[in-house]
């Protein structure tokens, strides 16, 4: 099975949710790359990808010929 992994927004140009000192692109590439080591242990393959343009992310989802496609984002909470 191929897992197609999707970090929200894109570091560098779409920050996305901010809290914390932290962008939400920042946090979805990190967890996306841990989320798929693990898959890939496991024996999946797997494809992260970030990009800030959505039509771009299901194109090369849709040629990478995908079978699940997870799309990872992030809120924060009012800080503390
Ligand atoms: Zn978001």
């Amino acid at each position: 099975m191929k897992i197609f992994i999707n970090p929200g927004h894109c570091v560098g140009s779409d920050s996305g949710a901010v809290g914390y000192g932290l962008t939400e692109a920042e946090v979805a590439l990190n967890i996306s790359k841990r989320v798929s080591h693990y898959l890939a242990a496991v024996g999946y393959t797997t494809k992260v990808f970030q990009y800030d343009g959505l039509e771009e992310i299901v194109d090369v989802s849709n040629y990478w010929d995908a079978d699940l496609f997870i799309s990872d984002g992030y809120k924060f909470k009012e800080e503390l």
